[in-house]
């Protein structure tokens, strides 16, 4: 139990204070390249030498933002904008940047202009997934990100060196997978919030770090009793479900998380990279191998409903809870037919706002209590 606690609390101070632990990569002599979400080629970065660390914004009203980004900008992107401006991300070397809807190309621009010592590494993810110049155009564009990261490490990315970095990032993503199997059998130790923390502090750690720290952490549940779990069980969908403090309602109304589409937490460890001869052939591979996700077009629009349905069904969950970027229309486009198939396979579904500029979350706490009441 004590291991559990302990390892626990790490993740949350990890998952809480990125700033710190970009300083401790920046005082070892390691270069660090900020990732803008999501389906960043990490592996890149990995085999050019340096440190890959995601960003996700966060809690905060963009002040400086706003001379840039317009309010119906989503507030991930705003408060990353925000806290570039400001210096959080002072010391990272670039930050790539895959323009994955309009918001974000609208953000290249607005980041050129408010961060001038940040350079944006662009690179354009194709909606068209079926055409068959789709992936030569991919790797086209990984090019463009390779040769950047190789001028600012000083090290050329070598096939081999990419390869390795993939199987890495593979291993961490099933070490992922295997703590949020393991976690379910342990409703009890690992509240919503511990399983976010340790899904958003693997988005800043390095990928061998991540499965050391996730391993430990899963072996001590391992060890533990299982728990029967006697409350609700949701599975969250959705880019994020921050602030922490709307994670704590489902815990204080005896609601699980069991389970999570969202683009900050389990959309990133699903799919791995595919095989192939060439690394960059792999990264490209992988984005054809993304499905029931709304930043990578799909012409049928039931694959995510079913996924949630599929996933819910597994782990007996009662629930499929929306999580709305405010603004993110792409997530908005999605909704309607999530909710539709969601229903359809006879489980409930509920939708609360995400918004990263304010602290309010009442509106999720009444919706959250309702189900939990009913
Ligand atoms: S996908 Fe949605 S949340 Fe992500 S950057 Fe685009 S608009 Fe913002």
């Amino acid at each position: 139990m004590a291991d559990v606690k302990t390892s626990l609390a790490q993740f949350e101070e990890i998952s809480s204070n990125p700033q710190r632990l970009l300083q401790n990569y920046l005082d070892a002599d390691e270069k660090v390249i900020a990732c803008f979400p999501i389906y960043t080629p990490q592996p890149l970065v990995l085999a050019a030498g340096m440190v890959p660390m995601g960003i996700w914004g966060g809690q905060c009203n963009a002040h400086m933002a706003g001379k840039y980004a317009p309010i119906f900008t989503c507030s991930l992107l705003r408060s990353c904008l925000e806290f570039g401006m400001t210096g959080a991300y002072k010391g990272v070397s670039a930050a790539i940047m895959p323009i994955i809807c309009d918001t974000f190309r609208g953000m290249n621009s607005a980041w050129r202009a408010g961060v001038k010592d940040i350079r944006p590494i662009t690179f354009i993810y194709p909606q068209n997934r079926k055409d068959p110049g789709a992936r030569d155009f991919l790797i086209e564009e990984l090019k463009t990100v390779r040769s950047a990261l190789e001028e600012i490490s000083e090290n050329q990315i070598t096939n081999e060196a990419l390869q390795e970095a993939i199987e890495l990032c593979n291993q961490r993503n099933a070490a992922m997978r295997t703590f949020c199997e393991t976690a379910n059998e342990h409703l009890d130790l690992v509240k919503p919030v511990d399983r976010h923390h340790v899904m958003k502090a693997a988005t800043f750690l390095r990928p061998e770090e991540t499965i050391e720290r996730v391993s430990a952490l899963t072996e001590a549940l391992r060890a533990e009793p299982v728990c029967r779990w006697t409350g609700k069980k949701v599975i969250l969908t959705g880019i994020t479900c921050e602030p922490d403090e709307i994670l704590g309602y489902f815990a204080d109304n005896k609601v699980a998380v069991v389970g999570d589409d969202l683009a900050q937490e389990s959309r990133q460890y699903r799919s791995d990279y595919p095989a192939a001869a060439s690394g960059m052939e792999r990264l490209a591979l992988h984005w054809f191998a993304v499905h029931g996700c709304s930043v990578a077009h799909d012409d049928n629009n039931t694959v995510r409903g079913r996924m949630l349905a599929q996933l819910a069904k597994e782990q007996a969950a009662d629930c499929v809870v929306l999580c709305m970027m405010r603004f993110c229309e792409i997530e908005e486009y999605d909704q309607p037919s999530v909710i539709k198939e969601v229903t359809r396979a006879g489980l409930m579904s509920f939708s609360i706002d995400i918004d990263q500029s304010t602290t309010e979350s009442g509106q999720a706490l009444t919706k959250i209590q309702t189900f939990a009441e009913n």
